[in-house]
């Protein structure tokens, strides 16, 4: 039995390790065939570039919920690999993020391809490492990945084979860049505060529309970069990013096809950026961010060279523009450090649009072949072109004013966490004191019915401010607002943000309050209490002779006399939001 037992055991270690042979043979790209790399496969890819040239560094950096590393590849034209000295060389970064949805492999394929054709300088690409450094994280849902399947996204032209949506918690990653409930999630973060990228690029597939396009783009949502930042990436990096994807790539582009109703595409609505994607994350640290989203139709061999050419395209722009980004990202995170007032939420402006090409195909009613189903199918051969409607602005929807710092309690500790892996600086309070903040009462919020990624969502929130005295411990965290990482702190804190700390659940018990009464024996002490003290004897019954509810109520008596005494003051903690805000001094 023991001896069966440790075969079994030998057995199971000899096919999780890779053989001697397929460690030494370099796996080869083969989206042209219809397959994707595997995880082990891509990262035996990089090993293998990392050994041949000087210029390429594969990193671990962190763990992922899998309990395999996630991994970080660095192609640099000096061999320099330290992200601060390579901004000092007056070098951007580019960082690609592929996998997110390992069953949309495009970006993991055309990565691969990039590196080895840049490394090799094809197409005279290597150039562009005079003045950029590019690094890729070949695969960032290990656990997705592992978990491959031909049958994932069943609608989806290819490959054959495809990894799960979701990493192995059931979380979909790109819903976690802020509340960081993975393991990935956090590695994430650690890669990012230590690259600080200046362009960003996260690749996936879309499959919610149909038309000519093979690569749809969503980029970063301009209105959250200062205005002189907004202006050149809306003048001048995004016309130029398309103008080479059509007349170089032949690959034309168009944004993220975002309909308002089902049928003949007649506007694109502007994809609202919520901070808990990649490129909202990435906002955050004011990079210039993009989505890649290839259409599900097309073939996999041509959205593999489709999502090739803009990450080419990304570099070139990065390279060429080197001075320009830095400076812009520069001025930004300036701004970033003195800025009076956020914007935690945005809304989409319904009154100003611009105008875009749209090659779309003609709309026709059906009946479906199994369901009977009527409804309606994109005719691929009536194709058109027409010129729509772009609604790509966004107004502030909640602002809030900054303050000098945040206060949070040494007890909620994975808010302190996630802060300090999103690179806040922090420090304890030395001895146990009172302070005069800023603190909201959480009014009223609305948690979902049905829980997403594992919570249960607040919205609506609405908050009052108060001045008022708080007690901290020693301990307690004083996060001031004078760092890199401040639109993180403010957009994590900030109750009403559309993102927040508070949304994601982190802070739900403390609405709950902490004590209450029973009525139960409660009224023998109350009889003494007001025995003694006239004035709330007083203002009890008045407040009974006024309201015909409360005399009718017995409860309704007892709860008005337990929040008139002194436990009230106790009691006033409730739904009294645990975040402090002090305030600058106005004198
Ligand atoms: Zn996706």
């Amino acid at each position: 039995m023991r001896n069966l037992l440790s075969t079994t055991l030998l057995a199971i270690v000899l096919t999780a390790t890779l053989s001697a042979q397929e460690r030494s043979s370099t796996p080869s790209l083969k989206y042209d065939e219809n397959q994707s790399l595997t995880w082990e496969e891509a990262i035996r890819y990089y090993q293998a570039l990392d050994e041949e040239y000087e210029e390429a560094s594969l990193i671990e950096m962190g763990m992922t919920d899998a309990g395999r590393p996630l991994h970080l590849f660095i192609i640099s034209g000096d061999g320099l690999f330290d992200p601060r000295e390579i901004h000092s060389k007056g070098k951007t970064i580019v960082l690609i993020n592929n996998g997110i949805h390992p069953g949309e492999p495009e970006g993991i394929d055309a990565s691969a391809r990039f590196a080895a054709d840049i490394l090799a300088d094809r197409e005279g690409l290597k150039k562009y490492l005079r003045n950029c450094t590019v690094a890729i994280i070949p695969v960032y849902n290990v656990g997705g990945a592992l978990t491959r399947s031909r049958y994932w996204r069943i609608n989806q032209n290819g490959p054959e084979e495809k990894g799960a949506r979701r990493n192995t918690r059931f979380l979909d990653l790109n819903r976690d860049f802020v509340k960081q409930d993975s393991r990935d999630a956090r590695a994430f973060a650690e890669i990012y505060s230590y690259l600080d990228p200046d362009v960003f690029l996260d690749t996936h597939t879309t499959n919610g529309s149909d038309h000519q396009f093979t690569v749809t783009l969503i980029a970063t949502q301009p209105e959250k970069m200062f205005p002189e930042m907004e202006h050149f990436f809306r003048e001048e990096m995004l016309p130029g990013l398309y103008s080479r994807m059509k007349e170089v790539g032949k690959n034309e582009m168009v944004p993220y096809v975002q309909y308002t109703e089902r049928g003949e595409i007649k506007a694109i609505t502007g994809f609202k950026e919520h901070a808990y994607y990649s490129t909202g994350y990435s906002a955050l640290f004011n990079s210039f961010g993009f989505m890649t989203e290839t259409l599900v139709y097309k073939p996999y061999p041509e959205r593999v060279r489709g999502t090739l050419q803009f990450i080419k395209e990304l570099v070139r722009y990065s390279a060429l523009n080197s001075k320009e980004i830095l400076r812009l990202r520069a001025e930004a995170n300036r701004r970033t450090l003195e800025a009076k007032e956020y914007v935690v939420d945005w809304e989409q402006d319904t009154t100003r649009w611009d105008m875009v090409i749209f090659h779309g195909y003609r709309y026709e009613d059906t009946v479906t072949p199994i369901s009977g189903r009527k409804t309606g199918f994109y005719n691929h051969s009536r194709p058109y072109t027409d010129t729509i409607r772009y609604y790509n602005y966004f107004k502030p929807a909640v602002v809030v004013e900054a303050p000098e710092a945040y206060i949070v309690p040494f007890a909620w500790e994975e808010v302190i966490e996630r802060l300090r892996i999103n690179g806040a600086e922090m420090h304890q309070i030395k001895n146990d004191t009172t302070l005069t903040v800023e603190a909201y009462y959480i009014d009223g919020y609305e948690p979902a019915r049905r829980a997403t990624q594992g919570h249960y969502f607040n919205s609506k929130t609405e908050v009052r401010k108060v001045t008022r005295e708080v007690g901290y411990l020693k301990g307690d965290y004083i996060i001031p607002l004078n760092q890199r990482s401040n639109k993180y702190i403010v957009t994590m804190l900030e109750p009403r943000s559309e993102s927040g700390f508070f949304a994601w659940n982190f802070f739900d018990s403390f609405l709950e309050g902490q004590d209450w009464f029973s009525a139960w024996g409660f009224e023998s002490h109350l009889k003494e209490l007001l025995d003694h003290d006239p004035a709330l004897r007083a203002a009890f019954d008045k407040a009974r002779n006024e309201d015909a509810q409360m005399a009718a109520d017995p409860v309704v008596q007892l709860q008005w006399l337990y929040q008139n005494t002194p436990v009230s003051e106790l009691e006033k903690r409730t739904r009294l939001y645990p975040v402090g805000r002090l305030m600058k001094k106005s004198n």
